[in-house]
């Protein structure tokens, strides 16, 4: 889960989403709040493939 820089706050939904090289890029905005602050989320490969 990823909580809010500002409040602290565990809940807090997507705006946008790009699609990134290594992962998801997501812009969100605090439910408690309202700070905006963005996110990315890293894909996770396979283990064993290298
Ligand atoms: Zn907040």
């Amino acid at each position: 889960m990823i909580a809010c820089p500002k409040c602290g706050a565990g809940s807090s939904r997507v705006v946008k989403t790009k699609p990134n090289p290594e992962g998801q890029w997501r812009r969100r905005v605090c439910k408690k709040c309202g700070g905006k602050f963005s996110t990315t989320e890293t894909v996770k490969t396979k283990p064993g493939s290298a």
